[in-house]
């Protein structure tokens, strides 16, 4: 069973299920040739797709197209619903730095067909994340360095204020649709840089203030 750990905080926390959002940077939406969404781009993947850092991504074998999508990830505190704007940062425990791996051959596939993208985002191993620091430990989450490196070349490169939709209006649009629990996470989109990986490639991923992440492929 995996577990998350808020740094200063001695509870090891089970983790909840993870919200993911889709086309939240711009400069990421255009790379994919998508289109600006009126409506959030929203998708779950299990608890069992965390990947501790220092871990290894072990690619399915029905893709043979892996990327990498670095991510603030937003750990929930407080239960609620229907959150509202205003309060919204009331219910962020903390902050940590998140890799959305996604098999785009199989994505493509399930996207071209209308059919759902778990099996191309879900997979075991299809989240790497870091430990948490605590949500006071961060002056402005929406001014925050993301970048990813693969065997030390620089693939993404961007900063949280990028975001389309700002933390505050991500948990009040989920929490209209999902309770949000306490150990859930929140994954807020990717700028642009996606890319492949391959087996051996070392994958280390850092959020300014936030911390790092380091995987390999298997
Ligand atoms: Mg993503």
């Amino acid at each position: 069973m995996p577990s998350i750990h808020l740094i200063g905080d001695n509870a090891v926390v089970r983790p909840g299920k993870i919200v993911c959002l889709g086309r939240n940077y711009v400069d990421h939406i255009k790379e994919l040739g998508n289109e600006v969404p009126d409506a959030p781009v929203i998708f779950i993947k299990p608890s069992t797709s965390i990947l501790a850092d220092g871990g290894e991504i072990i690619i399915p074998d029905y893709s043979n197209d892996c990327h990498h999508e670095v991510e603030l990830a937003v750990l929930i505190g407080k239960t609620g619903r229907n959150i509202r704007t205003e309060t919204a940062f009331n219910h962020v425990a903390g902050y940590g730095v998140a890799i959305d791996l996604t098999l785009r051959d199989v994505q493509s596939r399930q996207k071209a067909k209308g059919l759902p993208w778990e099996i191309a985002k879900g997979f075991d191993t299809a989240c790497p994340l870091s430990d948490f620091v605590p949500a006071a430990a961060i002056s402005d989450p929406h001014n925050l360095t993301l970048t990813l490196t693969v065997n030390d070349t620089l693939r993404q490169n961007g900063n949280t204020g990028l975001m389309m939709r700002q933390i505050p209006q991500i948990i009040a649009e989920i929490s209209a649709i999902f309770t949000l629990e306490a150990g859930d996470i929140i994954l807020t989109g990717t700028p642009a840089g996606v890319g492949p990986i391959v087996s051996g490639d070392k994958v280390t991923a850092k959020i300014s203030q936030v911390g790092e992440l380091r995987v390999t492929v298997a």
